[in-house]
């Protein structure tokens, strides 16, 4: 199993480097060279497992040699040790033929975990099989790098720093990226918004110079392996309501687009998947696209749904790489267009695109709304952003099919937001009850990649 960049002009490489590697060195994204099939039966064969061997079965035909059976068993069920539920990822029904997948059961109440968890250990393994140590830096919107902190606190092989927008992320997620003690996790207030974090990262990828010297690796949503954990469960949702015997759709509250990619690679392996709906907030890029208005970066406008706060989506680079018929420098010369402002998608691209994918937008008032109409209607308190999910779910879904839209983080990390629609103060679960009386550690830092660099140089532990 190869993986290819979707810039076309880096060597192919393995799973392993792949994973180790994050961004490619042409500035492109790895995908599989090919994506596996999974026929009727094997799909059907799901049926009942538990999440963790559906895990097993659904990714190991992309793992390649990389790794033994035995140890992939391992990992996996290491990753998933720490959920709260035995299902992993649970399904609850919101209304008749429309489904909410819980996906925040993990260590940090959101689903980043689901991919996190599983890099955590694959990294352990592969790093120690190679006597190497990696400096992990990742950007974040809030979720991203909470995630990534408690998947690799602790490790031996490992320094991981964040990035994050000073100001612009919740309490609860600030909290948990600065209140680990471990010598290894390093959190860095960066004095703008999450796009100028994610500028950053890209940059520090390409200073090669850098990048070799601290030994960088990503765990941003741009690593493959991260994409890869999360196709596991919509293969475990939909078979749970009946696939592959009948069709499913999903709606993917999005942001950089790594979410719902999982759900594609889902569809072009088999799965019976009818739409792919993505919701954006009202940072839309995504939404105006996908209507055939073009790729054009707009500001970044600051919602209650923060972790979708984004005008450029990175995964979006590989769904283009597929609807361009996996034309590298088509992409390629999509993204230097990029750099000055935007894009237009061919006709060809764009009908590709409609084949799977649809969209829809909720404001600000519509996501406060569907907060309490939810809770009024089901019993269930949704996060803004999963609240943005079924509002566009309602909208969109086609009552022959049922709908299953993530939940991608628990209520209680942002419960501003959730008492202001509901009037309910989501608590936190009790195994972080005290988190607000943790000491916090964190670095404030200027926008400039000097800084930033320099910065990280001194802090590595080993
Ligand atoms: C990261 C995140 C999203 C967006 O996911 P993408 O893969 O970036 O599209 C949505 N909701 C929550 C809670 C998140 O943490």
């Amino acid at each position: 199993m190869k993986y290819i960049s979707t810039r076309g002009k880096a060597p192919a490489l393995s799973f392993e480097e792949a994973m180790l590697t994050g961004l490619a060195r042409d500035g492109g994204l790895y995908v599989p060279e090919t994506i596996p099939q999974m026929s009727h039966d094997d799909i059907a064969a799901l049926a009942g497992l538990s999440y963790e061997e559906t895990a097993f079965r659904v990714m190991r035909p992309f793992i390649g040699d990389s790794f033994t059976d035995a140890e992939f068993r391992d990992i996996i069920a290491k990753a998933y040790a720490n959920f709260n539920h035995i299902a992993r990822a649970p399904l609850t029904q919101l209304a008749p033929g429309h489904f909410l997948l819980e996906l925040f059961h993990g260590p940090t109440l959101a689903f980043k975990d689901f991919a996190m968890q599983l890099i955590g250990q694959l990294f352990e393994v592969a790093l120690k099989r190679r006597g190497e140590r990696v400096t992990i830096v990742g950007a974040t919107s809030g979720d991203t790098g909470s995630a990534a902190i408690e998947a690799f606190r602790g490790l031996d092989a490992v320094d991981v720093f964040i990035l994050f927008p000073h100001g612009r992320v919740s309490e609860v997620q600030r909290r948990q990226m600065t209140t680990p003690a471990d010598a290894n996790v390093h959190a860095l207030a960066l004095d703008g918004d999450f796009d100028d974090c994610q500028a950053r990262l890209k940059d520090m990828f390409n200073d090669f110079e850098f990048r070799d010297g601290v030994k960088l690796a990503g765990v941003n949503s741009i690593n493959w392996a991260r994409v890869l954990a999360q196709v596991v469960y919509y293969f475990s949702s939909a078979v749970s309501l009946g696939a592959p015997q009948r069709k499913v759709s999903f709606t993917v509250p999005t942001g950089n687009f790594g979410d719902i990619f999982a759900g594609y690679i889902a569809k072009r392996m088999g799965l019976p998947i009818d739409r792919l709906v993505v919701a954006t907030n009202q940072n839309d890029i995504l939404h105006r696209c996908l209507g055939g208005q073009g790729y054009f970066k707009g500001e970044t406008i600051p919602s209650i749904s923060p972790s979708m706060d984004i005008q450029v989506s990175s995964n979006f680079e590989r769904a283009l790489f597929f609807a361009y018929g996996q034309d590298g420098n088509a992409v390629a010369q999509l993204m230097d267009e990029l750099q000055t402002g935007g894009f237009n998608v061919s006709q060809g691209a764009m009908e590709a695109l409609s084949e799977s994918f649809s969209s829809g937008r909720a404001s600000e008032e519509e996501t406060l709304a569907t907060i309490a109409a939810t809770l009024k209607s089901s019993g269930q308190l949704l996060c803004p952003h999963s609240a943005v999910g079924v509002k566009v779910a309602e909208q969109l879904r086609d009552p022959a099919v049922p709908m299953i839209t993530l939940a991608t983080a628990h209520p209680a990390k942002f419960p501003d937001a959730v008492e202001r629609a509901s009037g309910v103060r989501p608590p936190l679960p009790l195994r972080m009850a005290d988190l607000y009386d943790r000491p916090e550690r964190v670095s404030r830092i200027d926008n400039d990649l000097a800084a930033i660099e320099s910065h990280i140089k001194g802090q590595i532990t080993a």
